[in-house]
């Protein structure tokens, strides 16, 4: 779900910088394409259904759901993520969801469980409710997998893993997206766009998501587990092996989930297996530390993330992790690999830099009759010394939709501000640092 901004009830006709139009790839126009056919590649089951678009409330030109219009990418708005999601409802219901306009939720694709059957809703031109971040939803594509989280591989099946990565096979391609894990994200590392809405951010598709086995389907293996002195780390666990606690709870009563592999490696206090897990101020504001709790992602690093080294001691490793060493067990060769990536750092002189779950334009970049998306630091901050794997670097954009009936791509907007951003691996989360507040090492 995503917050809906409410402007102005004015009408809006502004047409899209032309100074975006450099960025259009040999995509057709929207009004040159099939309006029913489903986007998939050939010989994979695949239907077209469409999502709800449609207005809630006749009094209020703004309430409408469930997806924005858009005319990606030649509009500017380029498609740069996919971001995979389980359903926690069955494939029917979910379809049916997206077609109530008053759920204000869709996504791009469903996958059914049983033989990875595809239900397309959204065509990947226009822009999907999906990634509970509106930054996000605008540069990315959502595919939904049928599934409960806590009952894990029991729904996601074979047919379902094959399917999903013929599609996002077919997807990257046509869009250019790498097969890495920083662009082919979980919905549990979209960050919150404001200090208040990092806490229930959805945490789909989980521990028993089984990454390493999904990129070798997409035929991009993830680096399998070596030493090295490198000052990059990926995570990489044995999902068939590397058994971690997780607990399902209701308040305060919860049960163990039965043991089986994931895609867990816990992050601790201290280099010793007794030590407390980090905890994340969204999650737990008084300071205490993170749980095994299935919802509670503070302490977990995740198969295909990377991290820059903060420290060594025995076979524990630290990472710099939400502006904190965090430790992992680390023995030779068992949950990580060599990395790669750019290093950034705050700039000399700055004792801590802000950090954002968007990057959004500044102020001063909007015409007068589009209202700003806030830009909004969340609740942590990196201190100076520390150092972070820069991801994308880029201007901040901000795609302005109105609900618009008639397809008119005058209705839409990208504004595009001064303001660059560089996108870090930062926690269990994406996040955003100002360029100008960091130094690029390498
Ligand atoms: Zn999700």
């Amino acid at each position: 779900m995503v917050p809906r901004r409410r402007p102005p009830a004015v009408t809006l006709l502004v047409t899209a910088a032309a100074a975006v139009a450099m960025l259009i790839g040999s995509e057709p126009s929207a009004a040159a394409r099939p309006a029913h056919e489903a986007e998939c590649p050939v010989g994979l089951a695949c239907r077209f259904a469409p999502a709800a678009y449609a207005r809630t409330d006749p009094s209020d030109p703004d309430a409408y759901g469930d997806y924005d219009r858009a005319d990606r990418p030649r509009d500017g708005d380029d498609i740069r993520y996919i971001v995979i999601h389980d359903t926690e409802e069955s494939y029917d219901s979910a379809i049916a969801r997206f077609q109530d306009p008053h759920s204000g939720v869709s996504a791009h694709y469903v996958i059914r469980s049983s033989d990875g059957q595809v239900t397309q809703l959204v065509h990947t031109w226009d822009i999907a409710h999906h990634a509970g971040n509106y930054w996000f939803n605008m540069h990315s594509l959502g595919i939904e997998h049928e599934g409960v989280l806590v009952d894990g591989a029991r729904w996601y099946t074979e047919a379902m893993y094959q399917a999903s990565a013929r599609l996002v096979r077919y997807l990257a391609a046509r869009y250019h997206i790498p097969l890495d894990r920083e662009h082919i994200l979980s919905h549990e590392e979209i960050p919150g766009l404001t200090p208040g809405g990092v806490a229930g951010m959805h945490y789909d598709p989980g521990p028993y998501w089984d990454w390493a086995h999904y990129f070798d389907l997409l035929g991009a293996p993830l680096p399998t587990a070596g030493v090295s002195a490198a000052p990059v780390l990926t995570i990489v666990p044995r999902f068939d092996i590397d058994i971690e606690p997780l607990r399902s709870c209701v308040g305060e009563a919860c049960t163990d989930l039965p043991p089986q592999g994931s895609n867990v490696v816990y992050l601790h206090t201290e280099p010793r297996a007794d030590a407390p897990l980090v905890g994340d101020p969204a999650l737990h504001p008084d300071g205490s530390p993170g749980t095994t709790r299935v919802a509670d992602w503070s302490a977990r690093a995740v198969t295909g993330q990377s991290f820059v080294v903060a420290g060594r001691s025995g076979e524990w490793t630290a990472i710099w992790f939400g502006g904190r060493p965090a430790w992992l067990d680390d023995p030779p060769g068992r949950v990580s690999a060599p990395g790669h990536g750019a290093l950034i750092t705050p700039r000399p002189g700055r004792s801590a830099i802000p950090v954002y779950g968007a990057a959004y334009p500044e102020d001063s970049a909007y015409p007068p009759t589009i209202p700003a998306a806030a830009v909004v630091p969340l609740r942590y901050t990196i201190p100076a010394g520390q150092v972070y794997l820069g991801v994308e670097r880029g201007f901040a954009d901000y795609y302005y939709a109105r609900f618009d009936s008639a397809d008119a791509q005058d209705n839409h907007t990208l504004v595009v501000g001064d303001r660059r951003l560089v996108e870090i691996s930062f926690n269990h989360r994406r996040a955003f640092v100002d360029a100008a507040d960091v130094l690029i090492l390498r």
